[in-house]
């Protein structure tokens, strides 16, 4: 697949109709905050420096490692409080920080993980030094690129893959997987069983029969969820030629909307969106002369009790005119064909649990050690891996996770051997 850079990495639009290009060098970022509040500047430099230390220890050292015991939590303890883990991303960003439009540009990325700015621990702070690090990229063909890349990396190794195939239990016996039983009615066996799916979904449904030591249903329960996603796909007839690749559009409201969304769960009037536009980058994404895109509208997941028939299609018609008013104009008399999906997409068809779009929300306390853990307490040979598990959702952050679990499965195989080589296994059979 190819990977080509993006930019600006986001062009963050306020309220007031003011923009904020996020991206490129230091130096073009640096002078967009002397544009927006110049008192910011030096501020933002050491803001840099202590996000490239959280890096160092989060992302580096830590985030390919097993959290799997007390020690291993106890061994990184110190560096955490070192780092001010405790404090959130928004109050780390305003201890460097003056301007109110900056702070939200600078704490807003929790929420690409499932996370609220004021209550995900900073340590995710770590994300604005990844962005800095590499950069921004799309993959040419979208995210479906990816897939087809990974699912032909599976064939060639020699795995076998079952699409739209449900996992309806995982079948265990003294304490120990042995495969899974699928919907057809199918039973495949198994030495290992590693699940991507969610796993408070999975402990609930899936482990039938299995009486649960550590993750019983009122520990699921008690868990704080990461918010669900409206996402309106929609394609125009004519391009938007001036509006960038991926755009964050804040509403009125920052931390008042993000309480509505994560603690009241309420569906408020307001949103704030981020909205995407692939063929702005990649032409073969929609028709010549057309533009395809997505909006994405974070909202509370189905704890709520939201009633999503009824307030799909008005949350639909609020997006379009909002955009329509801001950076879309005339949008709906150029929209040619749209869908949405609500949390329920996401519950019923993604299989997580109340619908989030990120599993479980991350917190401190329920991050590292006091997240899911890659091997499961509850089945000798289950494994996890995913937005569930250390180090958390993402691309990056799943990809990590994929390692985590590579190095307890098989330690010291991310090594090339003498040849140059990575060792796999090359007998996965992939359920999905
Ligand atoms: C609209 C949107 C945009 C995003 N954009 C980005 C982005 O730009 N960059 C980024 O880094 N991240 C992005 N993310 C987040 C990222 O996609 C996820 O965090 C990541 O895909 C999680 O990977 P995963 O393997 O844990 O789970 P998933 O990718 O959700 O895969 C789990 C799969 O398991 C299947 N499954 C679950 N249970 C069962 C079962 N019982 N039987 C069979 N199959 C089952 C599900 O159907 C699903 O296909 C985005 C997410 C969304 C929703």
């Amino acid at each position: 697949m190819s990977l080509v850079p993006v930019y600006p990495w986001y062009r963050i639009r306020f309220d007031d109709g003011t923009y904020f290009n996020y991206g490129g060098t230091q130096t073009q970022i640096e002078s967009e905050i002397a544009r927006v509040s110049p008192g910011d500047v030096q501020g933002y430099r050491r803001l840099v420096a202590q996000s490239r230390d959280i890096f160092d220890v989060g992302f580096v050292q830590l985030g390919d490692k097993p959290f799997s015991s007390v020690a291993s939590m106890v061994a990184v303890a110190p560096n955490m409080i070192r780092l001010k883990s405790f404090l959130s991303v928004y109050q780390m960003v305003s201890l460097y920080i003056k301007s109110e439009k900056l702070r939200q540009v600078f704490s807003f990325q929790p929420l690409l993980v499932g996370g609220n700015p004021f209550t995900t621990t900073s340590i995710y702070s770590l994300i604005q030094h990844v962005e800095r690090q590499w950069g921004v990229f799309y993959a040419m063909g979208g995210t479906g690129a990816i897939v087809s890349a990974m699912e032909k990396l599976i064939r060639e190794l020699g795995g076998e893959i079952l699409l739209d195939t449900t996992v309806d239990e995982i079948m265990a016996d003294g304490g120990k997987a042995l495969g899974v039983a699928t919907a057809d009615g199918a039973k495949h066996v198994a030495d290992l069983v590693v699940v991507n799916g969610d796993p408070p979904f999975v402990y609930s449904k899936l482990l039938k029969g299995t009486v649960r030591k550590k993750w019983t249903d009122k520990k699921i329960e008690k868990l704080q969820y990461s918010m669900g996603l409206f996402v309106l796909y929609f394609g125009t007839s004519k391009q938007y030629e001036t509006t960038a690749h991926h755009s964050i559009l804040l509403g009125k409201r920052y931390k008042e909307l993000l309480k509505d969304i994560f603690d009241r769960k309420v569906l408020a009037e307001d949103f704030s969106l981020y909205l995407h536009i692939p063929s702005r980058t990649d032409p073969s994404m929609a028709p010549p002369g057309k533009d395809c895109m997505y909006v994405l509208c974070p909202v509370p997941n189905l704890q709520s009790g939201v009633d999503w028939q009824v307030e799909g299609p008005r949350l639909r018609d609020r997006i379009v005119s909002y955009l329509e008013e801001t950076e879309l104009p005339e949008l709906s008399k150029y929209i040619e064909a749209d869908f949405y999906v609500t949390p329920e997409y996401f519950q019923s068809e993604l299989l997580t649990a109340y619908g989030t779009g990120f599993s479980v929300q991350p917190l401190l306390t329920q991050s590292a050690y006091f997240r899911f853990h890659n091997k499961s307490e509850e089945l000798e040979n289950l494994f996890f891996v995913g937005a569930g598990t250390h180090p958390g959702a993402g691309m990056p952050g799943v990809l990590c996770s994929a390692k985590v679990l590579q190095n307890l499965l098989s330690p010291g195989s991310l090594e090339r051997d003498a040849g140059g080589n990575k060792q796999y296994d090359s007998h996965a059979k992939v359920v999905n």
